[in-house]
């Protein structure tokens, strides 16, 4: 292919010059939180000198720094499988293996997702069962046993298989016989499917997982009800998840959404705050419904899958996509000399290349995200207290060994939620 070798190359050089770079960043960040968390790991912030013991802070400290150490190898080694199925031909050579033994067609296709997804899998497996039973471990989070562990792999494989493949066939399909605007036809399959999810997820697939029970303390119950009256809204449900089967880090959450919508609390949160303390949590959490975060999110996610169903629309039409990235899929040809169909290897090469490009824009999202955290704790205080609110985030930073001094610059980058230091300052006044 002449004519399309020059396009072909200049790809390879901006996937890696992309990647190269990302990896640069990633590096940068991670070293510089490191050495900033070392730095204060001795001396509790001022601000929290009264609340905070020393030991819990040199403790945040520690799992903070093991945490970014181990992303840093968990980093490179995704840098590798990348390379290893793309520029170094991994993903062209699984795709003649199984275009031997199962010829041109669907049922290849799918096996090809199969085997990228369980491969993957496999090779992350010892980087899970590190996080879980070396790092979580060392510092007392891990509740959970091998077997629970194996249990959950077991389950989640299964699911994922009986969910993933009927979309992915339907989207493969659709790529097949859809014409030329397969992309809009898949983008609207593909949000109905997450939709569904969406509903489906908080009644069928949880519970596959973890025990739910109506929460039964009375006075909390009226506490909470009243709370969600005041704010005028309604829930099919509370609920206690015992999170504390797998780890002793607490939370809160919302899930599902219409009729289906529940309200969750894990046991290790409620074991540790008090009824205003969790009333304040949740009104955090109403607080990003009452500004429509939840809608918001949705909608982006919305448009932009569109978009990148519609790149992908055109990115799978051209051959230096996919000889760019070391497949080559024309030059296994068909008993009649045409090109079997690519559509899996579209999808894949689209996955593994995407988030090299994507990386640069993480921190315009963490960004809008934090802005949302400070928007949900404003509604809170007004709800509730500022005081109660504090006291409650103070005891889930202390219970998540979150760093109080995080590195400013990796904050900008990564943070989905403001800094310890910002967010109660804010709360302050209030309080
Ligand atoms: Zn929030």
């Amino acid at each position: 292919m002449p004519p399309d070798l020059s396009a072909a190359d200049l790809f390879t050089a901006a996937f890696a010059v992309a990647l190269v770079l990302g990896l640069l960043v990633k590096f940068w960040l991670a070293s510089r939180q490191i050495r900033h968390v070392a730095r204060h790991r001795d001396a509790v912030p001022a601000a929290f000198a009264g609340t905070i013991t020393p030991e819990a802070h040199r403790k945040a400290a520690d799992y903070t720094i093991a945490k970014a150490r181990f992303g840093l190898l968990e980093m490179a080694f995704g840098a590798a499988v990348l390379l290893g199925w793309t520029l170094l031909g991994g993903l062209n050579l699984l795709n003649e293996l199984l275009l031997r033994a199962l010829g041109p067609g669907m049922l290849q296709q799918l096996a090809l997702l199969a085997a990228f997804a369980l491969i993957g899998g496999l090779l992350e497996l010892p980087f899970s069962l590190h996080q879980t039973f070396g790092i979580e471990q060392r510092f007392g989070f891990n509740k959970m046993t091998g077997r629970l562990w194996l249990a959950d792999l077991l389950k989640s494989t299964l699911v994922g298989a009986l969910i993933g493949l009927p979309i992915a066939a339907l989207i493969l399909w659709l790529m097949d016989t859809a014409g030329q605007h397969w992309w809009l036809w898949a983008w609207a399959a593909w949000m109905g499917f997450n939709l569904v999810l969406l509903m489906v997820y908080p009644t069928f697939i949880a519970p596959l997982f973890n025990q739910f029970k109506p929460l039964e303390d009375e006075s909390l119950k009226a506490s909470v009800t009243a709370l969600m009256q005041r704010c005028g809204f309604a829930a099919k449900g509370l609920y206690v998840m015992d999170g504390s089967r797998r780890s002793a880090h607490g939370n809160a959450y919302f899930t599902g959404f219409g009729a289906a919508k529940r309200v969750v609390f894990y046991d290790t949160l409620l074991a540790r705050l008090s009824q205003r303390q969790v009333d304040a949590v949740l009104a955090h959490e109403l607080g990003h419904f009452k500004h429509r975060h939840i809608v918001q999110r949705i909608g982006a996610m919305f448009a932009l899958s569109l978009a990148g169903f519609a790149l992908l629309g055109w990115l799978s039409s051209q051959t230096w996509f996919y000889t760019g990235l070391g497949v080559h899929p024309f030059l296994a040809l068909l008993p009649d000399g045409s090109p079997p169909p690519n559509d899996a290897l579209a999808l894949l090469l689209f996955m593994l290349a995407m988030p090299v490009f994507s990386f640069f824009v993480a921190p315009l999202s963490a960004q809008l995200s934090r802005h949302h955290e400070f928007q949900a704790d404003a509604f809170a205080v007004a709800q509730t207290s500022g005081a109660d609110l504090s006291a409650a985030l103070l005891k889930l930073y202390e219970d998540n060994a979150s760093t109080l001094t995080p590195d400013p610059v990796f904050v900008k980058f990564y943070y989905s939620h403001p800094p310890a230091s910002e967010r109660l300052a804010r709360l302050q006044p209030a309080a």
